[in-house]
Order: C-alpha cells, then structure tokens, then sequence
C-alpha cells in the first residue's frame, strides 16, 4: 500500500461523506421515518425522536454542516498534495519536508479511523 493509495482511500472517504449529505440535502422531503427530516436544508428532529443530548448532536451535525466539513477537509488535503525533492524524495508540497503523508494529513485521515479501511490504508496510525 502506497502512501498515495491511503491519501486516495481518505479522499474517497471525504467525497462519499460530502455526497451522502448532499442527497440527503436535495430531497427536502427527506425522513428516516422515525422522526428525524430535513426542512429547508437543516435537519429537523420531532421532540419525542431523540434524547435532548442526541438532539443537540444531531442538529450540529446537519447535511449543510457536514458539506461544508468536508468542502473544508477537501480544501486541506487540495494543499498538502504530494511533492518529490531532487532525490525523489516524497515531501510534502506545503509543509515542504518528508514524509509523505505529512501530519495535517495524517490527522484529516483520523477522523474516519472508524470506516472500513482504516487499518488496511493508515497502518501506521494504527496503535
Ligand atoms: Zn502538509
């Protein structure tokens, strides 16, 4: 496994994030049918779906907040692609020093350590 596999799977990973969002955004009639819906791009929650804690939660992490999360992961991992020095070497474009994957990415990875994949693609950062 490439570090520029583990950098895809982690792309892949942002975009079916984003992607799921967005369809569950563009269907305003959109309902788990268990109380939970989306009105007017922000997800609603009926009172007696969800403890006052698992509302509060939910409600934060809404379809628009969750495009915009990963619009702002994309724009992240759009600068700190992958660079090789005169030896070949490969660096970091922004951070500018090696290894590739550098840490601002390593850490974006982290938040999906949860999905399929994880271990197979970071390793490393696996403890
Ligand atoms: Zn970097």
């Amino acid at each position: 496994m490439s570090s520029e596999d583990s950098v895809k799977w982690l792309r892949e990973q942002i975009e079916r994030v984003k992607r799921n969002a967005q369809q569950a955004l563009a269907d305003p009639h959109t309902s788990d049918g268990h109380g939970v819906r989306i009105i007017g791009g922000k997800l609603a929650i009926m009172p007696s779906a969800a403890s006052d804690r698992l509302t509060l939660h939910l409600v934060t992490n809404g379809p628009q907040d969750v495009i915009a999360r990963c619009e702002a992961e994309l724009a992240i991992l759009g600068e700190h692609i992958i660079a090789h020095n005169q030896r070949g070497d490969a660096l970091c474009f922004t951070c500018t020093d090696g290894p590739y994957p550098c840490r601002t990415v390593h850490l974006l990875a982290s938040a999906y350590r949860h999905q399929p994949g994880w271990a197979e693609y970071w390793p490393e950062a696996v403890a």
